[in-house]
């Protein structure tokens, strides 16, 4: 059997004034915009460092620092597509990942299929061995709040 290593990743954005959000590679319109140097896409950000976080990479402000002109307004497909070439280089391909989004608005059921789509094609994969969640608070912390966006994701890689 080949190798295979799991990693964990997260983040957090904040909302600010705008009018859609990037979530997973997908533009969701929304009253509101995501507060970041990059395009702030929160689910492409916690699966880049979950798979940075398996193939033992660091973490996405090591590899694109949020100081670095070169990645502000970034499209995050782009930057896990660097990922996944790192991951690569160091021997390992991603053979599934699990998402889970905590927001409470906008509400991301009716995009979850687009999502899964997505992340399922920056990934090479199969739409089975993508799964995306969404869930709300409850009303409690700064998600609850309408505050921001939170996500988390897992994955596993196997030796090349
Ligand atoms: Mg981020």
């Amino acid at each position: 059997m080949s190798p295979i290593r799991i990693g964990q990743g997260i983040d957090v954005h904040a909302f600010e004034a705008g009018d859609h959000l990037m979530i997973c590679g997908v533009k969701i319109p929304f009253n509101q915009g995501f507060k970041a140097h990059s395009d702030g896409d929160v689910a492409l950000h916690a699966l880049c460092d979950a798979i940075l976080g398996a193939a033992g990479l660091g973490d996405i402000g090591h590899h694109f620092p949020d100081t670095d002109a070169e990645w502000a307004g970034a499209d995050s497909a782009m930057l896990l597509n660097k990922v996944i070439d790192a991951a690569s280089e160091a021997g390992w391909v991603t053979s599934n990942c699990d998402l889970t989004i905590v927001a409470q608005a906008p509400r991301l059921a009716p995009h979850i299929e687009a999502m899964r789509l997505r992340v399922a094609e920056l990934l090479g994969l199969p739409r089975n061995a993508v799964n995306i969640k969404a869930t709300t608070s409850e009303h409690l912390g700064f998600t609850g709040r309408k505050e921001g966006v939170a996500a988390f994701a897992v994955c596993l890689l196997q030796a090349k």
